[in-house]
């Protein structure tokens, strides 16, 4: 249940980022001309294009590297979260904590790429400090990391201890994984 909304949640985020971010605003078939065009037409965002495709790839070597035996990746990108729960949907439930951790960060950067990092926020708000628990983690919105705000709890050299999106989406996906089991 909990793997398939995150695969559905990347797919759709994904697709967004697609549709929003990288199709042309004019289109050559198109003769209609917009008289009070405000913004100037995009050129296709190349940095939005590479990394829809660093990502593809990164889901598509989990997924071989985990089941090398799994059949041909789609070749629409958001086709390849629901492929690759499927092809390893056999696996143990830690491997496929690992694939929905994946998925989540994945998922997260893609609304953090579309310029909307509501989702990363919120789910920071719900995880608690790996380090000293307290509830106090923040996602910096300039360094892409998720800081705690506790004053004492910090690195050796008295930096804010910080996290990757990475290691806070394994949290939460180990937590939320936790919680289902003894709902069951
Ligand atoms: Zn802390």
């Amino acid at each position: 249940m909990g793997g398939d909304s995150y695969s559905t949640t990347a797919a759709k985020r994904l697709r967004t980022l697609r549709v929003e971010h990288l199709t042309p605003p004019t289109r050559p078939s198109s003769s209609t001309r917009r008289a009070t065009q405000v913004h100037p037409a995009e050129p296709i965002n190349l940095d939005a294009l590479d990394y829809i495709e660093a990502a593809a790839h990164e889901i598509v070597a989990h997924t071989y590297t985990a089941v090398p035996t799994a059949g041909p990746a789609p070749r629409t990108p958001e086709a390849l979260y629901a492929w690759a729960e499927q092809a390893t949907a056999h696996l143990s439930a830690e491997q496929q904590q690992v694939r929905d951790a994946l998925t989540l960060r994945q998922s997260l950067e893609h609304s953090l790429h579309a310029g909307d990092a509501a989702p990363v926020v919120a789910m920071v708000r719900f995880e608690s400090c790996p380090t000293c628990r307290c509830w106090g983690l923040m996602w910096s919105r300039a360094d892409w990391v998720v800081l705690c705000a506790n004053r004492r709890c910090h690195d050796t050299v008295g930096l804010p201890s910080r996290w990757s999106l990475q290691q806070i989406a394994e949290r939460h996906v180990a937590r939320v994984a936790a919680l289902q089991r003894t709902a069951t």
